[in-house]
This record gives C-alpha cells, structure tokens and sequence, in this order.
C-alpha cells in the first residue's frame, strides 16, 4: 500500500515537471499572471515585457513567454494608457494588476481624496460604472449604472 501511494506521487510529480505550460484562454492567463506575482509591462516600442514583482522573484522563463504569445495582442490593448489618462502621468508600475484584472474603459485627471493619486479611472463591472482610484482602490465618485441596449 505505501509503495503503490509512493509510485503514484512520483509519477504525478514527474508528470507536473514534463508537461509545457499552455493557458487555454486569456481569462486563465490572467489568473495565473496575478496568481503567480507577475507583471507585463507595454513598452513604447510594442513590446510587452514580463517581469516578476514579489519577494524572491521567479525567473520569467521562454516557456513562460510562449505560453503568453497567443494573447499579446489583448495584453497590448490592455496595457495602453486608457482614454483620457493624462500625458504627463506614467501608468503606475502595478498597472498590469489593474489593466488586466478589471475592464477599465476610460481615465481623467482627478486627485483622489484619499491617496492624492492624480488620475481616477472609470471600471466596467458589466452592470454599472465606477471611477475608482487606481492606487488605492477607493470610489472617486458614486457609482453609475450601466444603461445597456436590449436587443
Ligand atoms: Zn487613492
């Protein structure tokens, strides 16, 4: 009995070291991205770096990278500056944990009454709006329903 338990965990374990890592779509690249402490990074020139932010940092390996190639183009999309963010703002390094966490579908100037960040960004929760500050996570503004059109 503890023989045959002793086989099947190294087996298991064998077969977690072999296989490649694949995500089967964004959402679950995203989970394992912010799961695992990881940051993207969109550089003026288009490329999307990946790097590592917790304690200890993890090697971002070419297994890492083309297990995330499939999905540059919507990490792209994400990563930009969002409508309305201001010129002379640099997107906070943690942007990636917003960007590609939440739908955020416009930013604007704003100083928040909490952090004194200066910019507020408006979230898409699918049934309402919120402006929420991007550095501390409080509510700018009450939120507003999102009126949608009924097909
Ligand atoms: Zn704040």
């Amino acid at each position: 009995m503890m023989a045959l338990q002793k086989v099947d965990t190294m087996r298991i374990s064998s077969q977690k070291d072999t296989s490649p890592l694949t995500f089967k779509d964004f959402q679950e690249a995203v989970s394992w991205i912010l799961r695992g402490g990881y940051r993207l990074r969109l550089r003026s020139d288009g490329v999307v770096e990946v790097c590592h932010s917790l304690p200890g940092g993890r090697p971002v390996t070419q297994e890492i990278l083309d297990a995330l190639t499939p999905f540059y183009r919507e990490f792209k999309r994400r990563l930009k500056k969002p409508r309305g963010w201001p010129r002379n703002v640099e997107l906070p390094k943690w942007w990636s944990d917003m960007a590609l966490g939440f739908k955020i579908t416009r930013a604007r100037a704003s100083e928040c009454p909490e952090c004194g960040f200066s910019v507020a960004i408006l979230v898409d929760f699918d049934m309402w709006n919120e402006w929420r500050c991007p550095q501390c996570g409080v509510i700018a503004e009450p939120c507003l329903p999102n009126v949608k059109t009924v097909s």
